[in-house]
Order: structure tokens, then C-alpha cells, then sequence
């Protein structure tokens, strides 16, 4: 089985980004900006903000950190979103979520300037993706998308199955792999014989959220298996995928720890970036 790392892709992304930002600073006279707003003091979120705004830094990339109190208004915050919108030297916003209780995350995204959101959440650029349109694409679908490139997977023709349909990766994966020509199932918690439909799939994308969810007996032989679970549990980070199982029925799979992970994070770096040129040109 191959494994593929996405770790390392990622580091070959970082790098190639490290060398275009620096061109592109010296260019324009001014680095590409990303603010980051963290509400509260989710030990989780804080984490994910600080890996964020260190992998900025590495490639060039300022990043403003924005702490605001577990209880803040939601009029308040939607004034910093608005305030950020109108900075120029800010090229991507970025809102943690999810929010405390008693802030409404949807008001805050359709907020954010479509131009500015880097997490690809905002209404404009879920509809321009869903109509096949240039856009700020979701992080983690995208990074999915250009792992499988990366690593000689093509998408085109084949059967994949994705498992979840949240707005943040199901949903958007299953659009950006119908947009390169492949045959698309999403399954759900309401799908009868998920097994069935996974055994049928050449390419498996769990987006479930349950540690080992898919084992070997759903998986056909030689299928490419893309984990993008991440559980915690007394054993450390599991993904949705039984991946000690897997290893000699699957032709691919992606590891996790090191899979998707690390490619969320660089299509950050690689969504601000975009959004600069943008502002810049
Ligand atoms: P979510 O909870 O929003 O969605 C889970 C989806 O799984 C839902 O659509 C639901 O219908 C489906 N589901 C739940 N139980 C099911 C069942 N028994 N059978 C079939 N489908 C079922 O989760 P999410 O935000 O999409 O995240 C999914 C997983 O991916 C989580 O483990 C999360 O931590 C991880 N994640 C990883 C990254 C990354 O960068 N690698 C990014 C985002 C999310």
C-alpha cells in the first residue's frame, strides 16, 4: 500500500509558497495579510489559530491575531469582521469557530468579505463552487483535492464515495470531485447500507467524525482510501478509517495523524495567497 503523506506535500507546498510570497512582497511593497479572530478559550481552537499563524509566518504570510472575550457581544463582533473587511492590509479573514454559545457563526460568515474568506464558507463562494466558478475554496477539501493530484490519483471517471455532508468538507468535496468528472455518492447518517455503497466506491473519502468507522470489510480491493477524521481518543488521534486494517486491502491511504491535516494548513497559506493577488492585481 502506498501511503500518502501529506505531511511532506505539504512542506513541498510551504516551500513553493515561501518563494512566491517572497517575489510577490518585494513586487508589491507590501507581504500578503491574514487576520485570524479566536473567540474564547477553546484549548482545541487555540491550538489550530497558533499552528495557523506560525505556518503564515514560515512562508511570509503576516498573521493578526484577534482575541476577543468569551463574551462579547455579537454586535461587537461582527464590528471587528467589518473593520477587518475595510483593512487593506488584510488579505484573508479568518473565523474560528466554532463560537461560544450565544454568537450566531452564520450572521458572522456571510459577514466576511467573499474576497477576504479564506475559509471558503461565505454563501458567494459556495455557490460559485457549486456552479463550477472560480473561488475561495473550503481548506480541507481543496488540500484533499491537491494531495490526490499530488500524488498521481485522477479522480476522472471513477466511482468515489464521500461519507459526511457537512457544509466545511463533505458537501464541498463531493462538488470539487464532480467538478473533475468523477461519479459522486455522499452518504450520511441517513444512509441505509452505508457498507454497500463504501464497497462500491474506487475512491473512499471519510468525513464521519467516528474513530474507525471504515474497516476492511467495506473497502474493495486496491480502492484509495482518503482519513479525514480526526479523534481524540485514550489511544491518541485516530481517524474515521481502521487503518492498521486497511493496509492490505486499500492501493493508497492517507495516514493521520500526517494526511489531511497538514494539507488543510498549507491551502490556507495557498487561499490567502490567492486572495492577495487578487487585491494586489
Ligand atoms: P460533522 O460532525 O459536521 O459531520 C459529520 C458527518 O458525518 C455528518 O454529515 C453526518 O451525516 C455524517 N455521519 C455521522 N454519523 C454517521 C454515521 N453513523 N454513518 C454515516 N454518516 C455519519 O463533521 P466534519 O466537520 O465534517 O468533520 C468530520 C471529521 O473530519 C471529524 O473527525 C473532524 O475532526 C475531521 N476534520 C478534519 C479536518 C482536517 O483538517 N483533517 C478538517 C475538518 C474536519
Amino acid at each position: 500500500m502506498h501511503i500518502i503523506d501529506g505531511k511532506k506535500t505539504a512542506a513541498a507546498i510551504r516551500q513553493e509558497l515561501k518563494d512566491q510570497v517572497a517575489a510577490l512582497t518585494a513586487r508589491h511593497g507590501r507581504a500578503p495579510g491574514l487576520a485570524v479572530i479566536l473567540v474564547g478559550g477553546d484549548p482545541a481552537s487555540q491550538v489550530y489559530v497558533r499552528n495557523k499563524e506560525r505556518a503564515c509566518e514560515d512562508v511570509g504570510i503576516i498573521s493578526k491575531g484577534f482575541r476577543l472575550p468569551e463574551d462579547i457581544p455579537q454586535a461587537q463582533l461582527e464590528d471587528t469582521i467589518m473593520y477587518l473587511n475595510e483593512d487593506p492590509s488584510i488579505d484573508g479573514l479568518l473565523l474560528q469557530l466554532p463560537l461560544p454559545k450565544g454568537l450566531d457563526s452564520q450572521r458572522c460568515l456571510d459577514l466576511i468579505s467573499p474576497s477576504k474568506d479564506v475559509d471558503g464558507f461565505h454563501p458567494v463562494n459556495m455557490g460559485r463552487l457549486a456552479l463550477g466558478l472560480p473561488c475561495l475554496r473550503s481548506c480541507t477539501p481543496a488540500g484533499i483535492m491537491t494531495l490526490m493530484e499530488r500524488h498521481g490519483i485522477d479522480v476522472a471517471g471513477k466511482k468515489a464515495v464521500v461519507i459526511g455532508r457537512s457544509n466545511i468538507v463533505g458537501k464541498p468535496l463531493a462538488l470539487m470531485l464532480l467538478q473533475k468528472n468523477a461519479t459522486v455518492t455522499v452518504c450520511h447518517s441517513r444512509t441505509r447500507d452505508i457498507a454497500e455503497e463504501v464497497r462500491s466506491a474506487d475512491i473512499v473519502l471519510a468525513a464521519v467524525g467516528i474513530p474507525r468507522f471504515v474497516t476492511r470489510d467495506m473497502v474493495k480491493p486496491g480502492a484509495v482510501v482518503i482519513d479525514v477524521g480526526i479523534n481524540r481518543t485514550d489511544l491518541g488521534l485516530v481517524g474515521d478509517c481502521d487503518f492498521e486494517g486497511l493496509r492490505d486491502v486499500a492501493s493508497a491511504m492517507t495516514p493521520v495523524p500526517g494526511g489531511v491535516g497538514p494539507m488543510t494548513i498549507a491551502q490556507l497559506l495557498v487561499n490567502t495567497l490567492e486572495a492577495y493577488v487578487e487585491h494586489v492585481g
